[in-house]
């Protein structure tokens, strides 16, 4: 591993294609249970197989869907994350419902696991204004919410300018002490996301310079892909066709060739030691293993 150009995190939301919006807001349905799990079986893997770790931010409702498959994510060695318990937009929710998401998917994870979950990541990277407040009551340690991408009309991005990670009071001032902000990787200079849509639509060429060029300024990017994208999706009437634009056999190949590009693919939580010194992770839950 000498020869890597550094660290990259390739963490992947652990969320099922029943539970993303687009199929949440669609006017049909599908039969098919588990849509997203044999490309979580095949990242798990395919990962394992290269000595990578990473990152899962982990839908808890999930847990108790399929424990085996959470479990086993656990067991490769990967940080586990919370990606809240129902996967609904937090911007939906009242300040209850927003606050019972973290603290249940935390407490859910934690316990499946016997680890300390210390890190957060929102459905669709959408956040609200006491995002950070309800972060640290519910004692995490970093978000990974926030991604500095251009504005997209309808969709997102515009608000943020942090590329790098920092502590959260970069993105707000007001953020508790001791919380993280480790950032979704945008392209240098055009300022889209190096992966989820954008990957699937200009290619793993693309991620790859994305990476190159982020690690050239110290950066260690970090991407995110989703199961569901690395399976085969049923129709389903109402779901926008960019869903389904290069997922499943194309998108497994996209993973591997980002796979292997020089760097050392790590956990958040270790990006996070060594970028932001000084960030405290979860003191709740002390005497749990903490590795
Ligand atoms: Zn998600």
């Amino acid at each position: 591993m000498s020869d890597t150009v550094g660290r990259a995190v390739l963490s992947i939301d652990v969320e099922l294609f029943d539970q993303t919006p687009a199929y949440r807001s669609a006017s049909g349905t599908t039969d098919q249970q588990g849509i997203g799990l044999n490309g979580l079986e095949w990242f798990r893997e395919t990962l394992a197989e290269r000595d990578a770790s990473t990152t899962c931010f982990v839908v808890a409702s999930l847990v108790d869907r399929y424990p085996d498959h959470i479990e086993a994510l656990a067991d490769a060695g990967f940080e586990i994350g919370s990606h809240t318990s129902s996967h609904e937009l937090l911007s939906d929710l009242d300040a209850d419902r927003r606050r019972e998401e973290l603290q249940t998917s935390r407490d859910r994870l934690e316990s499946l696991t016997g680890r300390s979950v210390t890190g957060f990541r929102a459905p669709a990277f959408d956040i609200t204004d006491d995002h950070f407040d309800l972060l640290a009551e519910a004692g995490y340690g970093y978000d990974s919410s926030i991604v500095a991408s251009r504005a997209i009309p309808g969709w997102y991005g515009g608000e943020y300018e942090l590329e790098s990670p920092a502590p959260a009071t970069a993105v707000d001032p007001d953020a508790p002490a001791g919380l993280a902000e480790l950032p979704a990787s945008v392209m240098p200079g055009l300022r889209l996301p190096l992966t989820g849509t954008w990957l699937r639509f200009f290619g793993p060429r693309y991620t790859a310079l994305g990476m190159r060029l982020l690690a050239r300024r110290g950066i260690a990017p970090v991407l995110y892909v989703h199961p569901w994208e690395l399976v085969g999706l049923p129709r389903v009437e109402g779901v926008p066709s960019r869903v389904y634009y290069h997922t499943g056999e194309w998108m497994r190949d996209a993973v591997s060739y980002i796979l292997d590009q020089p760097f050392d693919f790590v956990t958040a939580r270790s990006v996070l030691d060594d970028a932001v010194p000084g960030w405290a992770p979860a003191t709740r839950g002390a005497g749990r293993r903490e590795d």
